[in-house]
């Protein structure tokens, strides 16, 4: 009798546990591993549609992250996107943590509508409206390698919902080229890629 309320209390601590981590942690014991792997100012190795086991996870929707200064890891993780992006190898004007393999929602946009387009980093995006006015643009991507398209249905503006890195929460109205960037990176968080849109227009054509 004993062992077994041994046993059954053994098994709630370990869930407890389990549960603790999950509240605490923004990443995953593999997450955690592929960032700290390397020094902060290190890119991390961008996944490639080319490639199988890269493209099952560029197709997986990611999660909403807990804005938290003193997560070392995530300050980890932000610096080490920003590296990534901006990287000479890469010279993009956004990048979406599942980019790298982090399933989590983190995007790095430049700003080409702030003075000195400045790179800045976003945790859990949002896009609450769309206008219904549309923009043509060449649309590349770090993840689609040796390719640019022109999309026809990007909204010219977004209104854009987000938490900044001190935890803070932000509405901000964005147009233009920038707001293609916005669209873009945030199609990452949910698996979607530039090109289901000149499916999409494709799909619009024959109707
Ligand atoms: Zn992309």
């Amino acid at each position: 009798m004993q062992k077994v309320l041994l046993l059954v209390i053994g098994v709630v601590v370990l869930n407890s546990c389990g549960g603790m981590k999950k509240v605490l942690a923004n990443f995953s014991v593999h997450e955690q591993d592929m960032i700290l792997e390397k020094d902060s100012v290190m890119p991390m190795r961008v996944l490639k549609i080319t490639n199988k086991k890269d493209s099952i996870v560029l197709r997986t929707a990611s999660k909403k992250v807990v804005a938290n200064p003193h997560d070392r890891v995530l300050k980890h993780f932000v610096s080490r996107l920003y590296k990534t992006v901006t990287d000479k190898m890469s010279m993009g004007v956004g990048i979406a943590a599942p980019q790298v393999g982090v399933l989590k929602n983190i995007i790095w946009v430049q700003r080409f509508d702030k003075e000195g387009f400045p790179f800045e980093v976003y945790l859990n995006p949002v896009i609450t409206h769309f206008t219904k006015q549309k923009q043509d643009c060449m649309e590349g991507c770090l993840s689609i390698p040796n390719r640019r398209d022109k999309t026809t249905t990007r909204a010219y503006a977004i209104v854009l919902e987000y938490d900044k890195m001190d935890g803070t929460h932000h509405t901000e109205l964005i147009e233009a080229f920038t707001a293609v960037i916005f669209q873009h990176e945030i199609d990452h968080l949910n698996g979607i890629l530039y090109l289901d849109h000149l499916k999409q227009e494709i799909q619009d054509a024959k109707e």
